[in-house]
C-alpha cells in the first residue's frame, strides 16, 4: 500500500510538472477538488472524449449525440429525484474537525475486512502451493468465514438504514464498529445529517424575483427531457440511443484521489431506449460492448472488473459497474443501469407532456425503458494516465520515465527532430510537419541532445520520434523510434502517413454493428 500512495504522488506531480494538470486557481493556493488541464492534458482529454464520441455515435447507426445545457428547468431536478434524494450521509469527528461520508467509512472498515480475508488467501495459497483451491478455502476455512459474516451483517446493517433513511442506526453502526477517524484516531463523532450534493445559484437580476436553480449533477437528464425531440426529428425507431458528453458538478463532501472525485468534471452518457421487456437483454448487451471499448484501447484485461449491484437503487432492475485499478485499488470507472421507464414517467408526471413512444412495428404507445452507460471522463484520463506512468530501468542502469498511453490516445502522435540544427535539416523536418500537421498533433524540437528529446516524448507519452539526418537530405527517408520498445527503423518519408495511422489504430476484437 505505502508503496502504491508513493506511485500515485509521483503520478500527480508528473502530471504537473509535464503540463498534464494543474490546481485550480493555483497562485491563490488552488481549491480542493477542482483542477485545469494544462496543454498536454486538453489533449488527452479531448482524445479520450473524441474516441468515445466515435464509438457511440460513428460505430452505432442508431445513436445520435446532444449537447443540452447545464442549467435545466429547476422541476427537472425535483422530478428526477435529485431535490430531495440526491444526498449524502455526512459525519464530522468532533476533534480532528474533519467531515467524512458516512458510507464511506463503513465501507473502508469493510475493506479493510475484505483485504483481511485476501491475506488469509495468499498465506494458505502459499502453504498448499498446487493443490490449493481457493473456492473451497474461502466457503471452508474458519477464520474467513467469520470475516464474511461480519461482512454480510455489517451491510445488511447499512442496507437497512439506508432504505429506511435512519441516520441514528448509521451513526451507532460507526460506533459499534468502532472506527475511528484517520486524522485524530479518536471516536468522538457528531450525528449524521443528509447533505444534498447539488450547487444552487439564482437565475436574473432582480434577486426577489429570482429562481433557485442548480447546476446538472448528471447529463443525464438533458437526454431524457430530449428524447422525443431527437426520435421526431431524427425519426429514430427504438432501439436507439442518445449520447453525451458535458460538464456535471457535485458538492463532494469528501475530495480525495486528486482527479477521481471532483466538484466540477465531466461525463460522457448515454440513454438507450429499449420496448419495455427487453431491457435486460440490451443491459447485457452494453454491459459487453462497453467492456469491449475499453480493451480497445490495448489495456491488460485483468485491469478491468464488473461489480454487479446486488441493492438496487428503487428505479433499477438491474445495474453494474465496471471497475479498474487504479493505484488506490479497484474502483468504479463507469455504471452501466437499467433504470427501467422511471425518468420519463416521473418527467411525464411533473410535465403534465405525453413522453410515450408510438411504435410501428407492434402498433403500440408506450414509454420506453432506458439503459444508461455513464462514464466519468475525468476518472477515464486518471485510468489511462495513472496506467500508463512507467519508470523503466535501462541496460545501462538508467531510469526512463515513460507514459505508455494507448498510442491513439496520446496529446502528441510524433515530434519531428532534426538531428542536428544545421545543414538543412530542421527545414527538411518543417517539410515533413507541414506534410503531416493535418493529420495528427506533432511538436517540432530542435533544441538538446537527440537522446534528453527523446526522454522528454517518453515522459508526454509521444509514440513517435521522427528523426531527420544527413541521409535524410540524401534519399528522403527518416529514422522512426518507437516510445515502448525504443526500437528504430528506417521509412520513406512518403510512408510515414500511413505507418503512424495504422500504429494508433484501437484493438477491435469485433465491430459492433449491432443494429
Ligand atoms: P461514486 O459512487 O464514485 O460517487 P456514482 O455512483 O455517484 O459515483 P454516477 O452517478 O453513476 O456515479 O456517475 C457516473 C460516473 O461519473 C461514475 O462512474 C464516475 O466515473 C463519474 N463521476 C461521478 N462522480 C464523480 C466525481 N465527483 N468526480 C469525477 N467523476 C465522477
Amino acid at each position: 500500500m505505502a508503496n502504491n500512495e508513493e506511485l500515485f504522488k509521483k503520478i500527480i506531480a508528473h502530471a504537473k510538472e509535464y503540463g498534464f494538470i494543474f490546481p485550480s486557481s493555483e497562485i491563490y493556493d488552488g481549491m480542493a477538488a477542482v483542477y485545469d488541464y494544462g496543454q498536454w492534458g486538453v489533449e488527452l482529454k479531448n482524445n479520450i472524449r473524441s474516441y468515445w464520441w466515435k464509438a457511440m455515435t460513428q460505430w452505432h447507426e442508431n445513436i445520435a449525440g446532444l449537447d443540452s445545457a447545464i442549467f435545466m428547468h429547476p422541476a427537472v431536478w425535483k422530478a428526477s429525484g435529485h431535490v430531495d434524494a440526491f444526498n449524502d450521509p455526512l459525519i464530522d469527528n468532533k476533534d480532528s474537525k474533519k467531515r467524512y461520508r458516512a458510507d464511506v467509512l463503513i465501507e473502508d472498515h469493510i475493506a479493510k475486512i475484505e483485504d483481511k480475508i485476501n491475506k488469509e488467501i495468499e498465506k494458505a495459497s502459499k502453504r498448499f502451493g498446487e493443490a490449493f483451491d481457493p473456492q473451497q478455502f474461502v466457503s471452508t476455512n474458519p477464520r474467513v468465514l467469520e470475516y464474511t459474516s461480519k461482512i454480510k451483517d455489517i451491510s445488511a446493517k447499512y442496507a437497512s438504514a439506508m432504505q429506511e433513511n435512519d441516520l441514528a442506526a448509521i451513526k451507532r453502526l460507526i460506533e459499534d464498529l468502532e472506527i475511528v477517524c484517520p486524522i485524530s484516531g479518536t471516536r468522538n463523532w457528531t450525528d449524521v445529517r443528509q447533505f444534498n450534493l447539488m450547487f444552487s445559484t439564482k437565475i436574473g437580476s432582480v434577486s426577489e424575483e429570482s429562481d433557485i436553480i442548480y447546476l446538472r449533477p448528471e447529463t443525464a437528464q438533458g437526454i431524457f427531457v430530449n428524447y422525443l425531440n431527437v426520435q421526431k426529428t431524427g425519426r429514430m425507431k427504438i432501439p436507439f440511443g442518445i449520447a453525451q458528453t458535458g460538464k456535471a458538478f457535485r458538492n463532494e463532501i469528501v475530495a480525495r484521489q486528486f482527479i477521481f472525485r471532483m466538484r466540477e468534471f465531466e461525463q460522457m452518457e448515454m440513454q438507450f431506449f429499449v420496448r419495455p421487456g427487453e431491457e435486460l437483454e440490451w443491459f447485457k448487451y452494453w454491459k459487453e460492448e462497453r467492456m469491449k471499448w475499453h480493451l480497445s484501447l490495448g489495456t491488460a484485461p485483468e485491469k478491468y472488473r464488473f461489480h454487479d449491484h446486488e441493492k438496487l437503487a428503487h428505479y433499477a432492475n438491474a445495474a453494474t459497474d465496471i471497475e479498474f485499478e487504479f493505484p488506490f485499488g479497484y474502483k468504479e470507472l463507469e455504471g452501466i443501469h437499467s433504470r427501467t421507464d422511471f425518468d420519463l414517467q416521473r418527467h411525464q408526471k411533473f410535465s403534465g407532456k405525453k413522453l410515450q413512444y408510438f411504435d410501428p412495428e407492434i402498433n403500440e404507445s408506450y414509454v420506453p425503458y432506458v439503459i444508461e452507460t455513464s462514464i466519468g471522463l475525468d476518472r477515464m484520463f486518471l485510468a489511462m494516465f495513472s496506467n500508463a506512468y512507467c519508470e523503466q530501468t535501462l541496460d545501462d542502469g538508467s531510469v526512463r520515465v515513460v507514459l505508455g498511453l494507448p498510442r491513439m490516445l496520446a496529446p502528441v502522435k510524433a515530434a519531428i527532430l532534426p538531428l542536428v540544427k544545421k545543414d538543412g535539416m530542421p527545414e527538411k523536418a518543417r517539410e515533413i510537419m507541414d506534410m503531416l500537421k493535418y493529420e495528427f498533433n506533432l511538436i517540432y524540437e530542435e533544441k538538446d541532445a537527440i537522446g534528453k528529446r527523446y526522454r522528454r516524448q517518453d515522459a508526454i507519452g509521444t509514440p513517435y520520434c521522427i528523426t531527420v539526418d544527413s541521409q535524410t537530405l540524401e534519399d528522403n527517408t527518416v529514422t522512426v523510434r518507437e516510445r515502448d520498445t525504443m526500437q528504430q527503423e528506417r521509412l520513406p518519408v512518403a510512408n510515414l502517413e500511413k505507418y503512424i495511422l495504422e500504429g494508433i489504430k484501437p484493438v477491435l476484437q469485433s465491430p459492433s454493428l449491432k443494429f
